[in-house]
């Protein structure tokens, strides 16, 4: 699960990680008042910033033409007129695709006047199955620009999770960063507590892109969040509870979030084909064959195991709603799975939802006599596939490619 940065910025401020005071709005008016306060408690510059669940905001544009999802202000006027331009519109990112996402909140925040950006992010290695602290000295840009220019410019420290990062850990790591004095101080405190949120929070990443340096209220260089994403891992939100609390369904695919209700594993995705499998590395390699025969999936569709008659159908509806789809291609392996559970699943949902596209079947595996026997006197028109590679053939044919 994703949150917003605003979200992320207050599981960092309860771990003690310095972020910029703010709130976040859903009105231009209420930005008007944030920054006011903002600029009475002394600061010179506010930031306007888009919440989407996106990067590169920054650089982004509005489909309304407004250049720009990150603005800093000189006054709560400009402030105003910021979030009038933002909220409501569209915003496209090089992370949103060309469809972009609507901005309905926004985060106004004290813009401190930034003296250095750096790069760092704790997420799970899975190569040595351990944590690991990524640091750069170049912070505030795509970080995968500079994994791949410039490879040497990205710190990488990894954590025994058994132990947590050790203080040694933390000062190579912030000498790495070139912190020195005021700024290393802080910048260790702060790496410490940016890995206890990661553990805490049972995040799969937390980055903070750019992390700054900044002169703090005694005057003093420190260390602050200015953006910040945090990636929760699914399979321990149910010990999160405050943190379940901060989904946002507007920001999730409309069909991902309910094909979550069934307990189905669906990521929609660009192509015509529509695929119906169980087991998730069925579904891959279902996809990848859809390819190599010239066509493209319209999405990722793990129905599971164990899947009953009711997940079927709910699957099959939910692969229909995508308007992209031009044919469906069901390739089931029944190991645990029952092909004639398979087989009354679909001719239930076929029949409710009147398919008109071509449909391909593949069954093969436990009780599949009995799950073609269903198909076959369903009186429905489909296509049966003997081998996978029959079976994605026969489909992206049946498409026109
Ligand atoms: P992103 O584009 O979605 O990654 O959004 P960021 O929050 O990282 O903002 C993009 C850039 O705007 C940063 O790299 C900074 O250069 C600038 N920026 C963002 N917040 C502030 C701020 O509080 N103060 C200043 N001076 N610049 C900021
Ligand atoms: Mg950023």
């Amino acid at each position: 699960m994703n949150i917003h940065e605003f979200q992320a910025k207050q599981l960092l401020a309860t771990h003690g990680v310095t972020v910029p005071t703010g709130a976040v709005v859903t009105k231009p008016e209420e930005a008007r008042a944030i920054a006011e306060t903002l600029f009475q408690g002394g600061n010179h510059l506010v930031v306007v910033k888009s919440q989407i669940h996106a990067g590169g905001r920054g650089k982004g544009t509005f489909k309304s033409g407004f250049q720009g999802g990150v603005k800093l202000c000189k006054s709560a006027e400009d402030v105003q007129a910021k979030a009038q331009a933002m909220l409501g519109q569209v915003l496209v990112t090089k992370q949103t695709g060309p469809e972009g996402r609507l901005v309905s909140k926004l985060l106004i925040a004290a813009a401190p006047e930034i003296k250095k950006e750096l790069y760092l992010a704790v997420l799970l290695d899975r190569t040595t199955s351990r944590p690991i602290i990524m640091a750069s000295t170049e912070g505030g840009v795509d970080i995968e620009e500079v994994a791949e220019k410039h490879p040497e410019k990205i710190f990488k420290e990894t954590i025994d999770p058994a132990v947590g990062i050790m203080p040694y850990q933390a000062r190579k790591i912030a000498a790495a960063l070139g912190l020195k004095g005021d700024a290393f101080n802080s910048g260790i405190k702060l790496l410490i507590n940016v890995y206890k949120t990661w553990w805490e929070c049972d995040a799969s990443m937390v980055e903070i892109n750019p992390l700054c340096i900044v002169t703090g209220p005694d005057g003093k260089e420190a260390l602050s969040a200015v953006d910040a994403k945090v990636s929760l891992d699914d399979n321990a939100l149910f010990r999160q509870k405050n943190i379940q609390d901060m989904r946002d369904l507007a920001e999730e695919a409309p069909l991902e979030t309910e094909a979550s209700k069934y307990s189905l594993n669906y990521i929609k995705l660009d192509g015509s084909i529509a695929c119906l499998v169980n087991g998730a590395g069925l579904a891959m390699a279902t996809m990848d064959i859809i390819q190599h025969y010239g066509a493209m999936p319209a999405n990722f569709l793990d129905v599971g195991g164990g899947a009953s008659k009711e997940q079927v159908s709910a699957a099959f509806k939910i692969i229909l709603q995508d308007p992209n789809v031009k044919g469906i291609l069901v390739n089931i392996f029944g190991g645990i799975m029952d092909c004639n559970v398979i087989a009354t699943g679909i001719v239930a949902a076929v029949k409710e939802t009147g398919l008109k596209l071509p449909l391909v079947v593949r069954l093969e595996g436990n009780n599949v006599a009995a799950g073609k026997k269903t198909l076959a006197e369903s009186g429905l028109t489909l296509i049966t596939g003997d081998s996978m590679a029959d079976a994605a053939q026969k489909v992206v044919k049946a498409v026109g490619k």
